[in-house]
Formats: structure tokens, C-alpha cells, sequence
């Protein structure tokens, strides 16, 4: 693909990894959109901002319109807007916050995926490229919901792909370990917590914030963003980072019991803290 005249449209480019993502691009020669629930911030950007709620139909219906009145195509659609819920105990979630954040990981991914795939049909070229995590194929305790998301972002475009394929267009998935953005700062806490599960939420709560602070910078996912997208063959699972590609080397050949028996060593989950607040729990 010629990069050159391309025109690239990243959701969440306000912060974090899709504004690393929307650089990166842009110093590939795309033309690159990013998008923000606020629009445009800094007048002063690489590239240019459109509004875009991805839990919102009439949203991406307008932002897509935008998009194809200015430039007539869309080449690259990258789908990086997402937040977590934690730490937070699977059942610390109420169902309408389960159903939040499923409405912006997954069916605003579904969304914006409908909304551009008309258009590369007709283009007869396009890459859809979907920010995943390693907890896509990993589990996430205290993090359920938000590992949840990832799982069903990983079938939705591994079978999409299979569909597409023939039609020139590609669906990769990018698969990041801890990443050094606001991620942390934007979680949401969960709504209904539990006395039971508050000692071990909080220790949670610190090793995720310590990781991502060592986390990998976002240039790195960025890097295996431009990869997917320009790789005359893409292949449809990318990790990105050192640590990434270790964990999915160990998915795949470690056995189940030994990384079963690794995380939950790692994460301290049969440690004292982890049973202790059972003792006092009242609850409901
Ligand atoms: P940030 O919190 O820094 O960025 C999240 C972005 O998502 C923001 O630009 C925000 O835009 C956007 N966003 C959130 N909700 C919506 C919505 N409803 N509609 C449109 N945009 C929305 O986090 P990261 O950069 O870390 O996260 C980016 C992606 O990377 C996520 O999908 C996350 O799951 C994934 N990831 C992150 C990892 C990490 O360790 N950081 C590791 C693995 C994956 P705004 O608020 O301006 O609308």
C-alpha cells in the first residue's frame, strides 16, 4: 500500500496510546484523523481531531460522514478507545456498569468497524486494526469485566477476518502488556463493592499502578500499529512489547496448571490479604 496519499482514522487519539499511534502514522505520510469524546484540544496537533463518542450511533455516523466528505476514503480504521473497570471484583460490578464498558471496548469497536466497512468494501482495500491486550488472552482477576472486553474483541475480529479477507480488506489485533498512559487514571471504580474482596482490591490496584508506570512508552504499540498497517500481508495477532510477546509464548506452550499456578503467585492471591477481609465480611 502506498502510505503516501492514505487517509487513517484513530479513535481515542486524545491521550495514550492512540495519540502515539496517530503520530506514528502521521510520520509514516498518512493522513491522519484522531478522535476525542471533546474534539479538537490543541490546535497545536500532528493531526487533525474529530469528535466521536463510539458508544453513540449518531456520533459515528457523523464522524464517519466527515470523514468521507473530506477525503472520499478510509484506508486504516484503528479501534483504541477503551477504558478499564478496577480494581474490581467480577462481582463488585453492577450489570449496567458491566454493560458501560462493554458498550465502549466492544460495541463501540462493532460500531465504528459497521460504520467503515461499507466503504472499503466498495474501496476493495482497508485495514481494521483493534487494540486488544494480552488480557485478550489472558484472565484478569479484579479486572474481569475489562479482560471480558478483550476476549470478545479477540473472536469478533479473528472471525472477521476470515470474512473480509477476500474483499482486500485485513482485521489485525494488537496485543499490548502495560503501557506507561493515563489508563490507570481513567479507571472506573466499580459500583457495587464488597467488604470481601476490599484487601485484595487495593493491593490490585497498587501492582497495576506500579506496572504500567514501568510499563513499555506507547511508541512501542504505535510501532506495531504502522507494522500492521503496512505489512503487504498482515498477520492477525501482533503483540506489542517485550513482555507481551513473552506472555503469549508462555499461553501457548506453558501448561495450563503452571500458569495458573504463576499468576496467582504473582498477583499475591493466596496471600493473607487476599482471604483475610473474609473473616470480617458482612455482608448484603
Ligand atoms: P488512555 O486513558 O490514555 O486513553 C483512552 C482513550 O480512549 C482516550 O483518548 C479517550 O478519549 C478514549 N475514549 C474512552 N472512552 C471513549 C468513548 N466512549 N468514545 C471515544 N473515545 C473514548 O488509555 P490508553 O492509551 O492506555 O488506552 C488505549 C487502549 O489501549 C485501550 O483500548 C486500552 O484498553 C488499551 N490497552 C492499554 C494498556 C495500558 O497498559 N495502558 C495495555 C493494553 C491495552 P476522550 O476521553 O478524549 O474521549
Amino acid at each position: 500500500m502506498n502510505s503516501r496519499e492514505s487517509v487513517a482514522l484513530v479513535t481515542g487519539a486524545s491521550s495514550g496510546i492512540g495519540k502515539a499511534i496517530a503520530i506514528r502514522l502521521v510520520e509514516a505520510g498518512y493522513r491522519v484523523y484522531g478522535t476525542s469524546r471533546r474534539g479538537a484540544q490543541d490546535s497545536r496537533q500532528l493531526f487533525e481531531m474529530l469528535p466521536l463518542d463510539v458508544t453513540s450511533d449518531a456520533s459515528v455516523e457523523a464522524a464517519i460522514t466527515e470523514l468521507l466528505r473530506l477525503h472520499g476514503r478510509i484506508d486504516v480504521l484503528v479501534n483504541n478507545a477503551g477504558f478499564g473497570v478496577a480494581p474490581a471484583g467480577a462481582e463488585e460490578s453492577s450489570i449496567e456498569q458491566a454493560k458501560a464498558i462493554f458498550e465502549t471496548n466492544f460495541f463501540g469497536l462493532v460500531r465504528m468497524t459497521r460504520a467503515v466497512l461499507p466503504h472499503m468494501r466498495r474501496q476493495e482495500s482497508g485495514r481494521i486494526i483493534n487494540i486488544s491486550s494480552v488480557v485478550g488472552f489472558l484472565p484478569a482477576p479484579y479486572g474481569a469485566l475489562y479482560a471480558a472486553t478483550k476476549h470478545a474483541v479477540e473472536g469478533y475480529s479473528e472471525s472477521l477476518d476470515h470474512e473480509v479477507r477476500t474483499k482486500g480488506i485485513r482485521v489485525s489485533l494488537i496485543e499490548p502488556a502495560y503501557t506507561k498512559t493515563h489508563f490507570d487514571a481513567n479507571l472506573l471504580a466499580a459500583d457495587s463493592t464488597l467488604e470481601v474482596y476490599r484487601g485484595m482490591g487495593a493491593h490490585v490496584e497498587k501492582a497495576l499502578s506500579d506496572a504500567i508506570t514501568k510499563g513499555d512508552a506507547p511508541s512501542v504499540v504505535a510501532d506495531v500499529v504502522l507494522k500492521a498497517a503496512t505489512a503487504a500481508r498482515p498477520k492477525v495477532r501482533y503483540t506489542a512489547g517485550s513482555l507481551a510477546g513473552k506472555l503469549r509464548l508462555i499461553r501457548r506452550f506453558a501448561p495450563a496448571g503452571l500458569i495458573d499456578a504463576a499468576l496467582r503467585k504473582d498477583l499475591g492471591l493466596d496471600t493473607p490479604a487476599a482471604s483475610q477481609p473474609r473473616i470480617h465480611a458482612v455482608e448484603r
